[in-house]
């Protein structure tokens, strides 16, 4: 349906050119809907159990093994995780009722924040509606809280934190090189002493896999007295000895000022964080718009979530299987030969390095052998980069394993993709 006023709007012819654009790059995105078997997941609080599992979800109506969810340990469908949810819908209702300051703060927000908090070992955490907005509205906040700020941003950061870098007012950016603490440290020398300086980065890159040297980059922040801002969202839950990401497994979260995160992947359910001391985090909670003029998480939500990151910090087992998934399965494709590129993080990316085969690759996976792996294409990554992002958890067996690799084998060798350049491959 469409009105005449639209048509005629030249948005309208706008729209139609940029959608052609988009179809001709082969970067189309089509939403493969996919019904997630929640019940389907054997109770898995002991990890004996965990052996023989299947990661089921519905997709075209028939079954499909996903390869491509962040929900990394699969703790969205964790029994703990689920009943938590629905206790608290019994308990609160489905809607959180309000802003965080107009009734919409539960003893469920305040007792996540707390933990999560101690989870980093930080003084107080602030929960958002999610890590996006955790992330544009604290590095909004911040950047235009006092005159002259300078903020050293990685080339690679993400979305949200370029969005709020960006949203800020008088500050001024500095892009250092991808994990170049060297490009890092020639530009915060060579800026104004006296100017308050933030460095912000992430912790595992979730697109490329690879990990920040952060006790080098809070060596520099402390040698040229700048703030530190972590985003461990594609690490939390998954590393360290509670998951508290990968400042905790290298002990250094105490260096960094402030800790963003989600509940989204490791923790399997939703919303965004982030923990600092009280004084930073009561800054935020008074001044910043996107945690002050929006509906706060519905209480299951963050029910489940409090009940995940609990039952994650416990279970040194989950990361450990998860670990092990990933090295047989890496172990899988070196034997058959397919070119993957080797991080040190948790992420198996399949090079493809052209959008159209990627695209392809990714329809005849889910059309011939019932498997789901998401292109990964521009603009997420660079022309040229695309890929498949795979991410092997606790629920992928060996036998799951086996037929991915047979696939891509197949596939591959079909669509003559080996031959396309290879970034940095195992
Ligand atoms: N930071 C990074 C590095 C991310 O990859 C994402 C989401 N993909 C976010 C933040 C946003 O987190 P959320 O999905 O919880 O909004």
């Amino acid at each position: 349906m469409s009105s005449n006023h639209v048509d005629g709007h030249p948005f309208f012819r706008f729209c139609r050119t940029a959608l052609e654009d988009i179809r001709a790059q082969g970067r189309y995105r089509q939403f493969t809907p996919l019904a997630r078997q929640a019940e389907r997941y054997p109770l898995y609080d002991q990890p004996e159990t965990v052996a023989t599992p299947s990661t089921p979800a519905c997709a075209r109506d028939r079954e499909v093994v996903v390869w491509s969810s962040n929900d990394y340990l699969g703790m969205g469908v964790e029994p703990v995780v689920v009943e938590a949810a629905i206790q608290a819908i019994h308990e609160h209702g489905a809607g959180a009722g309000g802003t965080r300051n107009i009734a919409g703060t539960s003893p469920l927000h305040t007792a996540i924040e707390a933990e999560l908090a101690d989870l980093h070992g930080k003084e107080a955490g602030l929960l958002f509606v999610s890590g996006y907005v955790s992330n544009q509205a604290t590095l909004q906040t911040i950047l235009s809280s006092m005159p002259g700020w300078i903020c050293f941003s990685d080339r690679l950061n993400h979305a949200s934190m370029i969005a709020g870098i960006k949203g800020a007012r008088g500050s001024s950016t500095v892009i250092f090189e991808h994990n170049d603490l060297a490009d890092l440290e020639a530009k915060l020398a060579a800026a104004p002493k006296d100017a308050p300086k933030l460095i912000a980065f992430e912790s595992v890159y979730s697109m490329d896999g690879d990990i920040s040297d952060i006790a080098g980059t809070c060596a520099l922040a402390r040698k040229y007295g700048a703030m530190t801002y972590l985003d461990e969202v594609h690490a939390v839950g998954l590393y360290g000895e509670q998951g508290g990401g990968v400042s905790q497994r290298d002990g250094v979260a105490d260096q960094v000022d402030i800790i963003e995160g989600t509940l989204a992947k490791g923790f399997g359910v939703h919303g965004g964080y982030i923990t600092a001391t009280s004084n930073i985090v009561e800054y935020l909670r008074l001044s910043a718009s996107g945690f002050i003029f929006t509906t706060s998480l519905p209480p299951a939500v963050v029910a489940a979530a409090l009940a995940s990151v609990k039952q994650v910090r416990k279970d040194g087992w989950r990361r450990e299987r998860m670990f092990e998934r990933v090295n047989t399965f890496r172990d899988k494709l070196r034997k058959a030969g397919i070119p993957f590129t080797m991080t040190p993080s948790h992420i198996v990316p399949i090079p493809v390095c052209d959008a159209q085969r990627c695209r392809e690759l990714s329809d005849r996976l889910l059309s011939d052998y019932n498997i789901y792996a998401t292109p990964i294409n521009y603009p997420t990554v660079p022309r040229g980069t695309e890929r498949l992002r795979l991410t092997p958890g606790p629920f992928h067996t060996d036998a799951m394993m086996d037929e991915m690799v047979t696939a891509l084998s197949h596939l591959l060798r079909l669509n003559d993709l080996t031959e396309q350049p290879v970034p940095a491959m195992a």
